[in-house]
Order: structure tokens, then C-alpha cells, then sequence
């Protein structure tokens, strides 16, 4: 029978945080498995890959898959430039799952839909943490695990566009008429939107991103109509900080989002939650309610929904997770990340003790490892990988060594009158788009 010694160390998901764990694994001679859903490396990056990151290459790198590259071969792109996440999938990440160290151990199209423990549910407690873990595939095959790296982000489960957390009225019907966060609108999906009215929910880098594109899109499309709405009583924290953002890129999306609303070019309706949708004469009627209690009711074409997103707990019912009741997170990460008080560039550095479950060998990382909160850089799962993976090969000092270097935002501070900005998003009660997303 497997035991937790002979069986390897299986990673979920091959994105940038993912691939960044093989590396740290294949550099302390641990055996280990990397099990992605996708049939690429990065698969989930690629779905917004026309999006340019905020974060230059220097911190989207990890070191450990730097070191591997390096000795490959691989030239760095310019450190100090902005990939898009295409960029980010084929420059990097590719080559980084391409290396004949990572290669053999990468199965694509591996989408894991349970974990459990062999022959133990989640009640039993004798000899738990010396059982192989049970992962059970979309097929229904079985692996075995000596521990897991939960590395599957949240990218497939958006959040609704319903202000409570459950989907507004008429939601479930919208099909066709409903994106969720980054649909390529200047490209690929520019047909669905050109001359089109439509209305984009959430506060977010994401909703950002998509209302400059329409408005991008309205220089060759002059039907297009875009209008904006959020549940917070000012955009100030979209905007952003301007000129004191260290991550220029996302200090001058605020600033040109800004001037849009102010020329008149998207229309915001601050305040306003969705409530419901129904179809109206091949258009979508969104019922918005203003916090004041007051209706509108807004016909547009199409709906995007830049609601952010929330981590997929169903994999793991049968583990014993001790999960933060607000964020999702670990409860003793989610202090450390809880929007109210820090952005991306705040968060301290953390690792293996804060992402510890009672299940012993179970780890979350990533932006899975964030829950609800939309202020995850990807250099911190870096850190958080390197620390795992330190504490597996039983090397605890260098596991509880950590350190972080992380770009300062300069709109994420505490501002006088005493409400905080996060970095990318308002607060954990607006609808959010990812702090990055
Ligand atoms: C638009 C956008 C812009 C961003 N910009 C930045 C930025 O500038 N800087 C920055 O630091 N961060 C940025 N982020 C945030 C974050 O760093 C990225 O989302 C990053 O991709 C997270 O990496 P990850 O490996 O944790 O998750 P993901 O990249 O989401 O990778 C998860 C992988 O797991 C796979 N998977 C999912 N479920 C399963 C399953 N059940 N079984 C098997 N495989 C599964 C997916 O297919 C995917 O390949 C941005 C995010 C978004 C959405």
C-alpha cells in the first residue's frame, strides 16, 4: 500500500504559482506531480491574455524558476517592462513547464474534482496524517499524495453580479448576455460589444480594464454606449493613486479612467447595486437600486459582470480546512491580507505557518490562498511556495525565513478620515474585480 513517503507531492494547477512550487520541489529533490485542467501552462493567464499586468517582469518571476531558466538558457525579457498575460503564459511560463526538470511531471487536462484521504473520510482522525492523500480526477481516476499544493486559483469562479453574494434576480437567465471579468473587447470579442450598450458592474482593476476598452472601442464603434455602475458612493479607489502609485501602469489606468467619466464617455451611476434582469425585446432591462433605496431601471445590450472572484472549496469538503469565516483565507493569513488594511504592497511576508490547515499536508497558495481578498501579487505566492516547500523537504528554518520585497502601491494607505483604500479594489463589501483582476 502507497504511504505518504512513495507517493509525490501533487501541485494543482500549472499557473505562474503552480510551475513556481515544481521548481522549488524539483530544486529540493522532492518527487512531485503537477496535475493542470487546461491543456497549456498557464492556462487560466492566457483567458486574460490581453491584458497588460501592472507588475513589470522583475516581480513576476520566481526565483527558483529563474534559476532554472537561467541555466537553460532562457533570455529574461527587459526586466522593468509590462507583459500582458500572453506574454506572460509564452515568454515565461511555457518555457519554464517546457524544461526537461518540470516536463515529465506535468499532466494536462487533469482537472481534480475531490481530495480526500485513501480509505478515510473526513471524521476519521487515527493515523490521518500518515495516509496518502486520495485525489480523484474529472475521469474518475485516482492518484495518491504524500501532501497537496492547492495551487488552482479562482479564476473559474466568478463572483455574481447580485449585491448579497447570491445571484441577482433573473441572473441565471442571462446566457448569452452576460461576460464575466476581461472579455477581449478591442479583439477577439469585439463583436459582441461594438455599437453596443454596455453596462459593466464592479470596482475593480478588471472593470477598469474593460471600460477603457469600450471606450477604445467607441473611437471606431461611435454606437457604443458604455455605462458603469458601483455600489460604493464614490470611484476614488478606482481611480486609484495616480501619480503615487509604484506600479505606474495602474496609477494611469485610474488617471484615464477618470477622464472618460469626466468627458461624459462612460456614464457612472455610483451607489447602485444590481438587483435584477429581465429580457427586454432582444436587450437586457437591469433593475439597479441605489442605496437610498431608489430604482432605475438601465437597457443595455450586454452585461459584464467585474464582480472579482471567490475560491472553489468544493474540491476539499472532505479535508479539515479551518478557513477564515469572512475571507476564505486561512484564519491566520486572512489578518495579514484583509483588504480594509493592506494592498498588494502591504501585505507582510508569510508562509508555511500561516497557510497551515488542520490537515496536515494540505496547502492552498496562490491566489487561491487570498479567498475573497483581490489583493494577491503573484511575487507573494512566490514567497508562500518557497516556504511550503522548504517545510515539506523538512528544511523548517528556511520555511519560516521570510521575506518579501513587494512594490509599495501609494493608494493603499490609511487616508485621514480614516477609511482605508485597497490596492486594487474598494472594500471586501464592494463587488470586486481582483485586486489584480
Ligand atoms: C487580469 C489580471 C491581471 C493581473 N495582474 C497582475 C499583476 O500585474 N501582477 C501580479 O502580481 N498579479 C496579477 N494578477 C493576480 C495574480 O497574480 C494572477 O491571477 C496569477 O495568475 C495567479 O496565479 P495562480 O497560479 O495562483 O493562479 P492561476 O494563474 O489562476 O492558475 C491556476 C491554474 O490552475 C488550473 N486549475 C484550476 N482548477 C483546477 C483543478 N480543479 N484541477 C486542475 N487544475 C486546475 C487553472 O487552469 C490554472 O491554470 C492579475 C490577475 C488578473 C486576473
Amino acid at each position: 500500500m502507497s504511504t505518504p513517503e512513495t507517493s509525490p507531492i501533487v501541485v494543482i494547477g500549472a499557473g505562474p504559482v503552480g510551475l513556481a512550487a515544481a521548481a522549488h520541489l524539483h530544486e529540493r529533490g522532492l518527487p512531485f506531480l503537477v496535475l493542470e485542467a487546461g491543456h497549456t501552462a498557464g492556462a487560466a493567464v492566457r483567458q486574460w491574455g490581453h491584458v497588460r499586468l501592472f507588475s513589470p517582469w522583475r516581480y513576476n518571476i520566481d526565483p527558483a524558476a529563474r534559476r532554472l531558466l537561467d541555466d537553460a538558457g532562457w533570455i529574461i525579457p527587459a526586466e522593468d517592462t509590462l507583459p500582458t498575460g500572453t506574454q506572460l503564459a509564452t515568454d515565461y511560463l511555457q518555457p519554464l513547464a517546457e524544461l526537461p526538470q518540470l516536463k515529465p511531471h506535468l499532466r494536462y487536462g487533469a482537472r481534480v474534482t475531490a481530495i480526500s484521504r485513501l480509505g478515510m473520510d473526513r471524521l476519521r482522525t487515527a493515523g490521518r496524517e500518515h495516509t496518502p492523500f486520495l485525489i480523484r480526477l474529472t475521469d474518475g481516476e485516482d492518484l495518491l499524495a504524500r501532501a497537496v499544493i492547492d495551487a488552482s486559483g479562482t479564476w473559474g469562479t466568478p463572483n455574481v453580479l447580485g449585491a448579497c453574494g447570491l445571484p441577482a434576480r433573473g441572473e441565471k437567465d442571462l446566457g448569452a448576455h452576460l461576460d464575466h471579468a476581461l472579455p477581449d473587447v478591442l479583439d477577439t470579442d469585439r463583436d459582441r460589444f461594438a455599437d453596443q450598450h454596455t453596462l459593466v458592474v464592479g470596482a475593480g482593476h478588471s472593470a477598469a480594464n474593460t471600460l477603457l476598452a469600450l471606450t477604445e472601442l467607441a473611437t471606431t464603434a461611435p454606437d457604443t454606449k458604455v455605462t458603469w455602475a458601483i455600489r460604493s458612493a464614490s470611484p476614488t479607489r478606482t481611480y486609484g493613486g495616480g501619480d503615487a502609485d509604484a506600479l505606474p501602469a495602474r496609477g494611469a489606468l485610474g488617471t484615464r479612467l477618470r477622464e472618460h467619466v469626466d468627458a461624459g464617455r462612460i456614464r457612472l451611476l455610483t451607489g447602485f447595486s444590481v438587483h435584477a434582469l429581465h429580457p427586454a425585446h432582444g436587450k437586457i432591462a437591469v433593475l439597479v437600486r441605489h442605496v437610498d433605496g431608489g430604482e432605475e431601471s438601465i437597457v443595455v445590450d450586454r452585461v459584464v459582470a467585474a464582480t472579482g472572484f471567490r475560491p472553489d472549496h468544493s474540491i476539499t469538503t472532505e479535508l479539515r480546512l479551518d478557513l477564515d469565516p469572512i475571507l476564505g483565507a486561512t484564519r491566520a493569513l486572512a489578518p495579514l491580507i484583509d483588504p480594509n488594511e493592506h494592498s498588494c504592497g502591504t501585505v507582510p511576508p508569510h508562509g508555511v505557518d500561516e497557510l497551515a490547515h488542520p490537515e496536515i499536508g494540505y496547502y492552498a497558495v496562490g491566489m487561491k490562498s487570498y479567498g475573497r481578498a483581490p489583493t494577491f501579487l503573484m511575487a507573494t505566492g512566490y514567497e508562500q511556495v518557497r516556504s511550503v516547500v522548504a517545510a515539506l523537504a523538512g528544511d523548517w528554518e528556511a520555511a519560516r525565513d521570510v521575506q518579501l520585497d513587494l512594490p509599495a502601491t501609494g493608494v493603499c494607505s490609511s487616508n485621514p478620515t480614516g477609511t482605508t483604500d485597497s490596492c486594487c479594489e474598494p472594500t471586501p463589501v464592494e463587488a470586486t474585480g481582483g485586486c489584480c483582476g
